[in-house]
């Protein structure tokens, strides 16, 4: 199939990609001249494992290339992916810019085209009716073109940033939003070499049951870390607690880790995108507000510990070690080591922050000292705050990382170390949901 698709970031970048990977000719457009540029050099423009060397290959095979020439090459495809970006506005509610002008980008490229067939299909996460009262009528107005010349469809990318290229080959299920029949066969062509379940419904529903997964989620991890504090108080391990209740096949072993709370582009703008929808709706969710708010504080337990422990932050030595909002990423937006690292400088702390691969991308957020390698960032350091449980960090040794310090105080916000061993070897170790 010729696919173009609009927008190359963390989902345009690995569904184009991924589907040349596929077979289909695939050109992935964007506005940004320099991420094309990258990408037609071989050069990922984000860090995502293995997604460079899929690109090498489309590259090689001629399946992929990049380009800003946005309207040209719409034209000569069959099928468009949005994946542009959907921010969130002051309010929290979604920013629809993206959507709208990339939908106004395809209805100018279709008025031009020759063969009047072509199919849309909506990747970004968008709130409900969004692909049918934003998308659809944008793309009819400024083509001129009928309904039914038209394929409408929306497809919620469900990719884990981290390892985003395994999800995109082997995803767990396929959710296909569809208005008409040409989408839906159009998918099911795009999609026929996967096996998992797939799921056929209309677009809005499509558009809900990515909001409403996300923020599930993003409210089992907050409830979870609840649950971590109170266990705190108690004294009780919550992992064990975890272990206790994830045996409970209703609830699964999986996000149960308590820790600093979730970042990342997803969990906190889909949750406020939703909460907001539901406000301006009359149907105001408590359970996405107490989300969001338990996600706000939680960091800060974090900095609570490290004072009980320092006794005075003002003027103490702190390696942060992780600025990513999770492992194997560099991306650090809504990173919690953003929150924990502010709390910590506005109480004096010196800072000096390391991560195998957000330094870049954070220092664009606080301008902070960074350290070349983990280990010269411990160096000197009175207190060590782990906020994203890179291997490189988990696998330190504890032995090493003390004759470095000054001090040894150790805050795991990820439960990333082992509590017996840094015991062991004389650290006064302490992690949300310890006990
Ligand atoms: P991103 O910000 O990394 O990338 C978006 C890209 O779109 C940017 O490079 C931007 O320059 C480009 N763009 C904007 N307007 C354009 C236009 N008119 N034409 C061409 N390009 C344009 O965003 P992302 O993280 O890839 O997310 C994209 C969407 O997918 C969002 O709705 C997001 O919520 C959703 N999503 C993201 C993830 C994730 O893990 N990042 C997972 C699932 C869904």
């Amino acid at each position: 199939m010729n696919i173009t698709v609009m927008g190359t970031g963390y989902v345009g970048l690995v569904t184009g990609a991924t589907l040349a990977y596929t077979g289909n000719k695939v050109v992935c457009l964007d506005l940004i001249e320099s991420k094309i540029n990258d990408l037609n050099n071989g050069i990922s423009p984000i860090f995502e494992p293995g997604l460079e060397d899929l690109i090498k290959s489309g590259l090689k095979n001629k399946n992929l290339r990049g380009s800003t020439d946005i309207e040209n090459c719409i034209r000569e495809s069959d099928l468009t992916f949005i994946c542009v970006g959907t921010p969130s506005n002051k309010d929290g509610s979604i920013d629809l810019t993206y959507i709208k002008s990339a939908s106004a980008s395809i209805g100018r490229a279709l008025r031009a085209k020759e063969e009047h067939e072509h199919t849309i299909i909506v990747k970004s996460t968008v709130v409900p009716l969004t692909t049918e009262e934003v998308v659809l009528p944008t793309i009819m107005k400024k083509s001129g073109w009928k309904r039914e010349q038209l394929g409408i469809g929306m497809n919620p990318e469900f990719l884990r940033e981290g390892s985003a290229v395994k999800d995109a080959q082997n995803p767990d299920r396929i959710v296909m939003g569809v208005s008409d029949d040409m989408a839906l066969k159009q998918m099911k062509k795009l999609y026929e070499m996967h096996n998992c379940p797939k799921q056929k419904c209309i677009p809005r529903t499509a558009e809900f049951i990515k909001y409403a997964s996300n923020s599930f989620l993003a409210a089992k991890i907050s409830f979870v870390n609840e649950m971590a504090n109170l266990s705190n108080e108690w004294g009780i391990d919550f992992e064990e607690v975890a272990e206790g209740m994830g045996s409970d096949s209703r609830i699964s072993p999986l996000f149960l880790r308590a820790g600093a709370g979730f970042g990342g582009s997803c969990f906190p703008k889909d949750v406020k995108a939703l909460a907001a929808a539901s406000k301006k709706n009359k149907v105001e969710s408590k359970m996405l507000k107490a989300t969001l708010e338990v996600n706000e504080t939680q960091p800060l337990n974090v900095v609570r510990m490290a004072e009980e422990r320092l006794g005075v932050i003002k003027g103490k030595r702190v390696a942060v070690l992780g600025l990513a909002f999770k492992p194997d990423t560099d991306d650090v937006r809504e990173t919690r080591s953003e929150v924990v690292i502010n709390e910590l400088m506005e109480k004096g702390a010196l800072i000096i922050g390391h991560d195998p691969k957000g330094m870049a991308n954070f220092k664009k957020l606080v301008d902070i000292e960074m350290a070349e390698t983990a280990m010269a960032a411990i160096k000197d350091a009175d207190c060590i705050v782990l906020m994203t449980e890179w291997k490189e960090y988990t696998e330190l040794n504890y032995k090493n990382i003390k004759e470095e310090m000054n001090g040894n105080v150790v805050i795991d916000g990820r439960r990333g170390f082992n509590q017996k061993r840094m015991e062991e070897t004389g650290f006064d170790y302490k992690a949300i949901g310890l006990g």
